[in-house]
């Protein structure tokens, strides 16, 4: 049975008494997680250690950082290793983010870096991959996902993949309030599931969790995440509403 997750992508937003208010109404109400089912919370790194000390109160119930150092240590002011983060009692790390790629210019190969980072020291990739409108207008966004998973993931072994959560996120429904249809988000699930059976057979292919991003919100999860290989999104505007996420949770298969 592959995991069913519901993961929140803060990104920059939220001050320190906001963020504990929105946690605290989300982990108050009575969420019923079936097993198997999971939540994450990719929090701003300030709140990583307030996240972990209340999740950690709560099963299935994750945090998340929305970045890491391709670094193991060392000279790199400003930046966070992925050995900082397993101290502190982070699980996930949001890799390859579509605004990570385009404003701080992550390429696949940086991100196959940061993946490793991750690996090495006992934290889960949530691994983001999707294409912008100019790909998906030309009709090329199979070959173009295609890419970024054999360029950031195949170097990994099949032990390795399985620790592995992908996220597809088209660009352009990041956001913008235009979401994938489920017929085009099942598609390109299918279609990654399908490569990654290719490389690493039907087994492995069917044990990852592929989640949906793009303008998740309470009225359309349900749909999205009823889809066979759809396993739960991640959410980024929606998520900062608890009555929102709470019901995006709820719509977990
Ligand atoms: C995201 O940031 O990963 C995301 C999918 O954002 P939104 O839900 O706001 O489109």
């Amino acid at each position: 049975m592959r995991k069913q997750i519901a993961a929140a992508n803060w990104k920059m937003n939220l001050n320190a008494d906001e963020a504990h208010q929105l946690l605290t109404k989300i982990l108050h109400t009575k969420l019923a997680l079936k097993p198997g089912q999971e939540i994450i919370f990719a929090v701003p790194f300030p709140y990583i250690s307030m996240a972990v000390k209340k999740c950690a109160e709560h099963n299935n119930v994750f945090v998340a950082a929305q970045n890491c150092s391709d670094k193991t240590s060392g000279a790199y002011t400003g930046e966070t290793s992925a050995i900082m983060l397993q101290s502190v009692g982070v699980q996930y790390v949001i890799i390859g983010h579509s605004e990570r790629r385009e404003y701080f210019n992550e390429t696949n190969e940086v991100l196959a870096k940061k993946i490793d980072q991750c690996l090495s020291h006992g934290l889960k990739p949530l691994f983001c991959c999707g294409e912008p409108l100019s790909i998906r207008e030309e009709g090329k966004e199979k070959e173009f996902v295609a890419e970024q998973l054999k360029q950031s993931l195949y170097h990994l072994t099949a032990d390795q993949l399985q620790q592995i959560v992908i996220a597809y996120e088209p660009i352009w429904a990041i956001g913008t309030g235009k979401t994938a249809t489920t017929q085009q988000a099942q598609d390109m699930h299918a279609f990654i599931r399908q490569q990654i059976e290719l490389k690493y057979g039907h087994h492995i292919a069917q044990t990852i969790s592929i989640l949906y991003g793009g303008s998740v919100k309470a009225a359309n999860a349900k749909d999205l995440f009823s889809q066979p290989d759809v396993d739960g999104g991640l959410v980024g505007g929606a998520s900062l509403n608890a009555e929102e996420f709470i019901t995006i949770i709820q719509s977990l298969d």
